[in-house]
């Protein structure tokens, strides 16, 4: 059996789910008929405490439909400069919407300097792009962004008449860090978007479901965020099969995201003190180790022929989630150790990946 640790995006859906899927009461969204769209959306938008919300087919179009909400063309947002929405989607905000990124500098936790920031937004002059909007990201490389910082971020960004967005695509991993073993992960959730106008939120990551996003916000910038999918071909007919995935995981997947997050510390805790290896702590579902004089990709390769997947080259990434268990990450930290116990071999290289048996 393999063990994907790549991304917690390559869960499949469950029996359970499947099961609701299948019995989902459908109707044409486009025309506002769906009851299983509706019935999610109003469930997000109450428990998050919003007004509105729209059903989106990924994380990415959420993202590019509340930048667009909230900015128009010429208009600026500012963001971290590894953050999500500026370096991994496309940079749709810009060619699609006109708008200005002012990516800024950010710390190893993610946080950007508020001096930084009150410096990026630009005086009332037509010689500048008019700055709207401050995107921030949670969780950060596998971490709960500082509550403190994404308040006092937030508030500089009112003072300075700015709307702020979040890219919570793991929000819920944030959560239920925050809410700590038997705390109310739902209210952490409410808790860590309060200070945003929308948040963007990801069903298909650790929540299990096979598709699906939810953007959270006003009721106007929800309408306007509508019209926006519409234009960039979001618009879906029967995603009420889809909706009921995402209304299961929110009923059965919150909880035991504390699951994942105690397998990653399995995992790092099982790799603590393998020499050529630095394990970064794990507060959620990911885990990053450093591998030292090069050996990221012979690593993966070794760990690959053993049916064990893993992503990156330096840094490796391993994420937890619903399709694995914790006889998974043994296997996983017996394969490791016994990789770095044996001398450097000039044999295996990367490309043996391409050859493992997955
Ligand atoms: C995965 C992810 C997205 C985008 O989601 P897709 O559904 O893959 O488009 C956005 N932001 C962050 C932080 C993510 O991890």
């Amino acid at each position: 059996m393999t063990i994907d640790l790549r991304s917690d995006t390559v869960t499949r859906p469950t029996a359970a789910m499947r099961e609701v899927m299948l019995r989902a009461e459908v109707g044409d969204d486009v025309f506002g008929d769906d009851p299983t769209v509706k019935a999610l959306q109003t469930r997000l938008a109450d428990a998050l405490g919003f007004e509105a919300a729209l059903f989106m087919p990924t994380g990415t179009q959420s993202n590019l439909c509340a930048l667009l909400a909230h900015c128009q063309r010429g208009d600026e947002y500012i963001v971290g400069q590894l953050a999500h929405t500026y370096r991994y989607e496309g940079g749709g905000a810009a060619v699609l919407g006109s708008i200005q990124p002012q990516p800024l500098a950010q710390a190893a936790d993610g946080t950007m300097a508020l001096a930084d920031i009150a410096a990026a937004i630009k005086p009332d002059d037509p010689h500048f792009a008019r700055t709207r909007l401050l995107c921030l990201e949670n969780t950060w490389n596998g971490h709960p962004m500082p509550q403190a910082w994404l308040q006092a971020a937030t508030d500089l960004a009112r003072q300075h008449g700015l709307a702020a967005h979040l890219d919570g695509a793991r929000v819920f991993n944030a959560a239920a860090h925050l809410a700590g073993s038997g705390g109310d992960v739902w209210a952490a959730a409410r808790e860590i978007v309060r200070p945003f106008d929308s948040v963007s939120v990801c069903l298909s990551k650790g929540l299990g479901a096979p598709v699906g996003s939810v953007l959270c916000g006003s009721a106007a910038l929800i309408k306007q965020a509508h019209r926006v999918r519409k234009m960039v071909g979001g618009g879906m007919r029967q995603v009420g099969v889809l909706a009921a995935a995402g209304l299961h995981a929110l009923d059965h997947h919150v909880n035991r995201l504390a699951d994942d997050h105690a397998l990653a510390q399995r995992l790092a805790s099982g790799l603590q003190g393998v020499p050529g290896i630095s394990v970064r702590s794990a507060q959620t579902n990911i885990v990053f180790v450093d591998v030292a004089d090069g050996r990221g990709a012979d690593l993966l390769a070794h760990l690959a022929g053993q049916g064990i997947l893993a992503t990156g080259l330096i840094g490796l990434r391993f994420v937890t989630h619903l399709d694995v268990d914790a006889a998974g990450i043994d296997r996983t930290v017996a394969a490791v150790r016994e990789f770095f116990a044996a001398p450097a071999s000039a044999a295996l290289t990367a490309s043996a990946v391409s050859r493992a048996p997955y």
